[in-house]
């Protein structure tokens, strides 16, 4: 299937994402990477009247490092993030979850706030932003607002963007590298979206666990005190309280059961690699 007609407009300057934003907002959708975009066209799950593509807008490139926070545009593909030289000293968690985001081909296409825009509960972006309290820039011709990731997702490719505004960047508070990092995640095939994915920061005996796959929104828990041998219990307590969700690919008990797995593995590496 392919989509019904619909008119493609090449911005060159934000001002130009705006002004359509603002004259035809909820008509319209961005054209990122198209690595999501294309497909839900064609099945006709987005049925817009507009695309406007954000590729050409040299506003919208290149990772930078500003007041304290790596600040990445809507324009800038996940493979330009992961060859980023600062990666691994400024997000070295990020840098551990890059390789996982689906194929070298998607990474080559796909941008980091495009992922973070579709908001799927099973990608890797949305988790690290989550983890790492990260923070979505958005923009409409009437204001600019920062949303923390906490509050940005709202549900299973759901957030709380408006019809006139835009992803203008996320950003990740730069590591201060006392902290040790993991991450891990199980999914049928190597670049498939994960059925359940981890990710761990440890500080001293402080952990936090941030999960993705299980619920509809990526979500974080936070453990003080954790003792190696308390690693299992704190992780059963935390599988029975989830409200997982099974589909075609794993049943809910599946899901809990690689919470405690993935997250020991996670969680006992991170305390590992803490100064
Ligand atoms: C075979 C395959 C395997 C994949 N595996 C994985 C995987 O394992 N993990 C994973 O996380 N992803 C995976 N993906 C998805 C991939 O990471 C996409 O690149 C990503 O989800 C969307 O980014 P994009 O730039 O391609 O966005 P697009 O497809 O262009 O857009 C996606 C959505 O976001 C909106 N959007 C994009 N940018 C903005 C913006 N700046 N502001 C507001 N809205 C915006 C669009 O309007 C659209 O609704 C896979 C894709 C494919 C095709």
């Amino acid at each position: 299937m392919k989509p019904p007609p619909l008119d493609y407009i090449r911005a060159f300057t934000t001002q130009d994402i705006l002004s359509v934003l603002a004259n035809a907002g909820s008509d319209t959708r961005i054209l990122a990477g198209g690595q999501s975009l294309m497909a839900m066209l064609n099945m006709r799950l987005a049925q817009p009247s507009i695309l406007i593509d954000i590729m050409h807008v040299g506003e919208l490139t290149g990772v930078t490092i500003e007041h304290g926070k790596t600040v990445i545009p809507a324009a800038v593909r996940q493979a330009e993030l992961a060859e980023w030289q600062g990666l691994s000293k400024t997000l070295p968690l990020l840098a551990q979850m890059m390789p996982w985001i689906g194929h070298a081909q998607t990474r080559s296409r796909g941008t980091v706030c495009g992922s973070i825009a579709h908001a799927d509960p099973s990608a890797e972006l949305p988790l690290a932003l989550i983890t790492l309290d990260g923070e979505v820039a958005l923009r409409s011709r009437k204001r600019r607002r920062v949303v923390q990731a906490a509050d940005f997702f709202s549900g299973t490719m759901l957030t709380c963007k408006e019809d006139d505004e835009f992803i203008e960047a996320v950003r990740f508070p730069v590591s201060d590298g006392k902290a040790g990092t993991a991450f891990r995640e199980i999914g049928r095939r190597k670049g498939d979206f994960a059925i359940v994915s981890c990710a761990a920061i440890a500080r001293g005996k402080s952990v936090r666990l941030g999960v993705g796959g299980v619920n509809d929104i990526p979500f974080i828990r936070d453990f003080d005190g954790l003792e190696v041998s308390g690693i299992p219990d704190a992780l059963n307590e935390l599988a029975w309280s989830l409200d997982a969700r099974g589909d075609l690919h794993a049943d809910a008990r599946y899901r809990r059961e690689l919470v405690r797995n993935l997250g020991a593995q996670v969680i006992g590496e991170a305390l590992q690699c803490a100064t």
